[in-house]
Parts: structure tokens; C-alpha cells; sequence
């Protein structure tokens, strides 16, 4: 494995971070103290004209679309350091048109699509112009383990039909979202993993209800939201079925990996920029007559957060080499040892950070506040970190089966 970034590499980090510094982190400031917790009427939400504009000029710097790897001609390992410098800012990854959930979304829709699906969810995705959602976690069942889900898929001459419940689908309260993907129950009867299937909904098909967005500490976060959608009786023609019914496990493994790897290497930016904060808040403030780098046990938390996420780093690296080289299949433990360990420094490295800033960590004059929310809740979306701790187990045990 080299551990030298690519030319390539190299010159997008540089113009990216030239992108961050003269138009994302001005345009956070403003925002995180205008929005984050409006939870005002979700129906009257709408996208950011700030945002728009600087989607636009990303896309104009070639700054778009870098998560995938046959559009930008990146590998997993060259993006890397790309995704990593857009974790910094929460606002960043929309603006790269690199956010989730609609990234996993259109690697789906890459892969798996048809022509049609391809021409009329894919293209305006990729142009940035709607967005998408993914519906597979419900309130009733379980839902890390996904093989519980109950939402109904049924067939009905040349059309299927949708019922259920979902909730936490990320992304369905900005007006541009005009389509989800549905994970429901197809094949009650088929092998555990052939009994779902995933379908393209529109988000104006009858019968789709977006019913409340769900706050994750009592934030909305305005204009995307965590809704909680219900399907009664959904009609949709058969052709909006992706792969096939029953493929609904194997497209999820499609998503998935990639997914969790680019969440990983925004934390990587996410963590880095919390230290940087805390260093630059302890070398400036002063306690008891020192600064407080120099109280305590503050140089040790502060050593220990850049031996953390060097370490973490290079774990996101190994798996970002090995999905390119063997595919993510073949990085099916060290995909989830990154889902485990990256969200986890990252809060514990923002939750330092917060407690340097004092007060003024709690608030929203810093941006520590939402994105501690946003790692801690990735110790739980795209599975918990049990269940990666149990694939990693597995995998390890299954060396020593005789
Ligand atoms: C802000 C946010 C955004 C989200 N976005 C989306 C989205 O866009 N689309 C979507 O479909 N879902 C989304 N989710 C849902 C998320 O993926 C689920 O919450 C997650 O998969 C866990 O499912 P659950 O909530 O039903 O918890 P459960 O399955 O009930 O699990 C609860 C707990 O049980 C324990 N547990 C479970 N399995 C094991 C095990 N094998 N070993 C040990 N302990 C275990 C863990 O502690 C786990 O946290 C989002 C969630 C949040 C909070």
C-alpha cells in the first residue's frame, strides 16, 4: 500500500480546501446560527438559495460527483482525502454533491438501474437538481437487523403494491426530495435474504404520507429532516422495482459498503477539525494563570486525539486500498472495524473539544454541537456498532473453525 497521495489527489485536496475556506466555512457560520434548530413547520421548509449557488460553482470547479469512482475517475483511496476535507463542514458534502443519503442512492441506481430508473432518478441526482431518500428502518421491527422488515411488497398484475410504516428516513422533508427507496417484504416465503426487494417511490405517489420529522436532540435539521413516512396502499408500476424482486439484500450490500467508508473518512475531517478547535481555544484561553493546553490533563487528551485519529485514518485508508483492489467483499471486516472505531474517536474527540470551549461548546456559535450529534449518530445508522463488532468477530472465529 502507498501511503503518498496520488498528483490527482493531491491538486483536487488543494483546490478543495481553497473551495472550504473561501465559501463553505463563511457560509456555516451563518447558517448554523440561523437553522439547526428551527424546528418550526417542516412543511414550509426550503432548500438554501446559498446553498444552490455554491452547488453551482462547486460543480463548475469540477468539485462534484468525486464519490464515484467510474464518473470521477478516483479511486476509493483518491477520494479518501477528498471526503475527509468536506467532513470538516456539515454543510460541505451537499454542496460536492457528496452527501448521504443520496450517494448510496445513486450508486444504486449506477449499478443496479435500469435505463429508465437511470434517465429519470439518476441523471437530475447526479446534476444535483432533487434529492433522495432511503426508507428501509421501521418503528415496529428491529431494524438492524434487516432481514425483520415487514413494510409489504406485493405483486398485483403489472403493478406492486406498498404498505408500512418507515421512520429515520434522512433527507424526505427538503421539498427537492422526490424520490425514495423503498425496502419492504416481496418473497415472504423465499431464503431470509431473497425476501425483500427495493422500489423507486415517488414522493407524490398516492398513499405516501410524510406523517412528522423526528429531532435528534431536539434538532430538525432544517431544510433535510428525519421523517416518518407511511405507505397505504401505494400503487406503483412493476418497472419501478430496481434489479428485480428479491434482490433487495444483494443491492444493500451494494450500498452499504461504500457508504459506510465515505461516512468514515468525513469523520476522519470531522475529528480533525474538533482538534484543531480545541487547540486552538486551549493555546488561547487562560485559567488559574496558564492556558489551559497547560491544566490538567489537557496535553494528554490532546496527544491521545492525534494518535487516535492517525490511527483511525490509516484504517480508512487500508479499506479504501483494499474495496479498490479486492471490492468490498473482500473488506468485509475492515469496512465494519472503520464503522466501529471512526464515529466513536470522532465523538469522543468533539465531546473533548466541546468540554474546552466550556459554554460556548454547547452552543451554536461553534459548529461542535451538531457535529457531535452527527457522529454519535453514526455509531448507530448504517447498523450499530454491535452488529459491526459481530461482523468482525465472525470473521475473525471463522479462521479458528476446524
Ligand atoms: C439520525 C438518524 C438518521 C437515520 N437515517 C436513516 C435513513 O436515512 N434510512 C433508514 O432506513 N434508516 C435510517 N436510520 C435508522 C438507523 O439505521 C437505525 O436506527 C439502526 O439501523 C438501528 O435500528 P433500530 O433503531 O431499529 O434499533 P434496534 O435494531 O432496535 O437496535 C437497538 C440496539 O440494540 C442493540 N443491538 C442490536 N443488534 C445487536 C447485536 N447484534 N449485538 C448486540 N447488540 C445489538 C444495539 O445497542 C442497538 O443500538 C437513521 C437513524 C438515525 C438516528
Amino acid at each position: 500500500m502507498n501511503f503518498e497521495h496520488s498528483p490527482k489527489a493531491k491538486e483536487m485536496m488543494q483546490r478543495m480546501e481553497k473551495f472550504m475556506h473561501e465559501h463553505v466555512f463563511p457560509l456555516e457560520n451563518i447558517l448554523l446560527k440561523e437553522t439547526r434548530f428551527d424546528n418550526g413547520n417542516w412543511k414550509t421548509w426550503k432548500p438554501d438559495e446559498r446553498i444552490e449557488v455554491l452547488k453551482q460553482k462547486a460543480k463548475a470547479e469540477g468539485l462534484w460527483n468525486l464519490f464515484l469512482p467510474p464518473l470521477s475517475g478516483l479511486s476509493n483511496a483518491e477520494y479518501a482525502p477528498l471526503a475527509e476535507i468536506s467532513g470538516h463542514s456539515l454543510i460541505a458534502p451537499e454542496i460536492f454533491n457528496c452527501n448521504a443519503p443520496d450517494t448510496g442512492n445513486m450508486e444504486v441506481l449506477w449499478k443496479y438501474g435500469n435505463e429508465e430508473q437511470k434517465e429519470k432518478w439518476l441523471k437530475p441526482l447526479l446534476d444535483g437538481k432533487i434529492r433522495s431518500a432511503f426508507c428501509m428502518t421501521e418503528p415496529d421491527v428491529a431494524s438492524s437487523d434487516a432481514t425483520n422488515m415487514q413494510a409489504t411488497i406485493t405483486e398485483d398484475g403489472d403493478e406492486i403494491i406498498l404498505n408500512g410504516t418507515k421512520w429515520w428516513s434522512t433527507g424526505i422533508g427538503n421539498p427537492n426530495c422526490k424520490v425514495a427507496i423503498f425496502m419492504g417484504l416481496s418473497n415472504p416465503d423465499a431464503h431470509k435474504y431473497l425476501r425483500h426487494s427495493m422500489v423507486l417511490v415517488p414522493l407524490d405517489a398516492i398513499g405516501l404520507t410524510i406523517e412528522r420529522m423526528l429531532p435528534v436532540f431536539g434538532a430538525y435539521d432544517p431544510p433535510y429532516g428525519h421523517g416518518e413516512v407511511s405507505f397505504k396502499n401505494v400503487r406503483l408500476p412493476k418497472s419501478a422495482v430496481i434489479a428485480g424482486l428479491g434482490k433487495g439484500f444483494e443491492i444493500a450490500q451494494g450500498r452499504l459498503g461504500p457508504g459506510r467508508i465515505h461516512h468514515c473518512m468525513r469523520q476522519i475531517g470531522a475529528a480533525e477539525r474538533a482538534l484543531k478547535m480545541m487547540i486552538e481555544r486551549s493555546m488561547d484561553r487562560v485559567a488559574f494563570g496558564k492556558p489551559l493546553v497547560n491544566l490538567g490533563g489537557n496535553r494528554d487528551i490532546i496527544a491521545n486525539a492525534r494518535i487516535d485519529i492517525d490511527m483511525a485514518r490509516l484504517l480508512v485508508m487500508k479499506t479504501a486500498f483494499l474495496i479498490d483492489t479486492v471490492g468490498t467483499m473482500g473488506a468485509l471486516s475492515e469496512v465494519s472495524q472503520i464503522k466501529v472505531v471512526v464515529p466513536n474517536i470522532a465523538c469522543r474527540i468533539i465531546d473533548e473539544a466541546m468540554q474546552m470551549h466550556g459554554g460556548k461548546g454547547m452552543s451554536n456559535d461553534t459548529p461542535l454541537a451538531a457535529m457531535y450529534a452527527y457522529a454519535r449518530i453514526l455509531r448507530l445508522a448504517d447498523g450499530p456498532d454491535e452488529v459491526h463488532r459481530g461482523v468482525v468477530a465472525r470473521i475473525e472465529l471463522a479462521k479458528y473453525k476446524k
